[in-house]
């Protein structure tokens, strides 16, 4: 994670912008197999890799009327849901945004235009690690055991969120799912509002239970709460108010306009790192708010 953080931290130190800082710590974590994204995906109920990704960007741009002092907010989005043939979703979640009208595409169109952008294809199989078989087979065993209706939750999707020098503000997501989530099934990292948001007053990313967090918009519904509060308080008050209203389990991570962060989940554990000028990178394992 610290590996993966520094990619985006470079990027911004070398004044490049939000965008390309996000999405090239999410690519890095999508290839490290530890995490569930990418490489390292858990498997659906048939064994097999579905993996959903998005990014949205609120830029400021100048109007041109009064002087250039007009600055008018723009913001886009792609993304990609239920794809198996590509190692990295958040670069076709990017060449969705970039290159077509559309904001979100799956199937054989998506692999389409991974092909066109010239983003690699592999084989579904070379996604799929030891570690993920081994879980996806444990979610077996222990339901044939138990015959619970666990869901097999076990977390590790990925984002990340970031504002560069000039203000823009950019997040993005990506995650394999659920273990045995039911073939075609789409969780909230692939949809706008839900699992990725960015607008002119922040930007925020999310992991959890994805029907909690679809039903409740959570970072659509963090980034509006910004006008309330700071990003730290803001962070907490949503999860609590997910988990009030849907009974559910999330995390969420945010940045407001004026750079600061927040954090907070009520699952069973979330891993944070952050950087900020100030006080460089730093890691975090916070507990669950209740
Ligand atoms: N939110 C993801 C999903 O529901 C899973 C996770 O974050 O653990 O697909």
């Amino acid at each position: 994670m610290l590996a993966a953080t520094r990619r985006g931290v470079d990027i911004l130190r070398g004044g490049g912008n939000a965008l390309d800082a996000v999405i090239a710590t999410v690519e890095a974590l999508e290839n490290d197999e530890y995490f569930n994204a990418g490489y390292g995906s858990v498997l659906n109920i048939d064994g097999r890799v579905e993996m959903d990704a998005a990014l949205m960007v609120a830029e400021a741009r100048t109007a041109g009327g009064n002087n250039g002092r007009d600055y008018v907010p723009e913001a886009r989005a792609g993304a990609v849901a239920a794809v198996s043939r590509v190692r990295n979703p958040i670069l076709l979640a990017r060449a969705v945004m970039e290159t077509t009208p559309h904001i979100l595409m799956v199937g054989a169109g998506a692999e389409r235009l991974a092909r066109r952008a010239g983003i690699a294809l592999c084989r579904p199989d070379e996604l799929i690690t030891p570690r993920a078989k081994a879980r996806w087979r444990l979610m077996f065993e222990r339901k044939l055991m138990t015959a619970e209706t666990a869901d097999g939750r076990e977390g590790g999707t990925v984002g990340a969120v970031a504002i560069d020098s000039r203000g823009a503000l950019a997040s993005a997501t990506s995650t394999g799912g659920m273990t045995g989530k039911l073939a075609g099934r789409v969780g909230d990292s692939a949809l706008i509002g839900a699992g990725v948001y960015a607008d002119a007053s922040g930007a925020a990313s999310a992991t959890g239970q994805g029907e909690a967090i679809i039903m409740f918009a959570l970072c659509r519904e963090a980034v509006r709460n910004l006008s309330m509060g700071k990003s730290a308080q803001v962070a907490r008050a949503t999860i609590l108010e997910l988990g009030r209203r849907t009974g559910g389990e999330a995390g969420v991570i945010i940045v407001d306009r004026r750079g600061r962060l927040g954090f907070a989940h009520n699952a069973g554990a979330m891993e944070v790192a952050t950087f900020d000028p100030e006080n460089g990178i730093r890691h975090y394992w916070p507990e669950p708010i209740t």
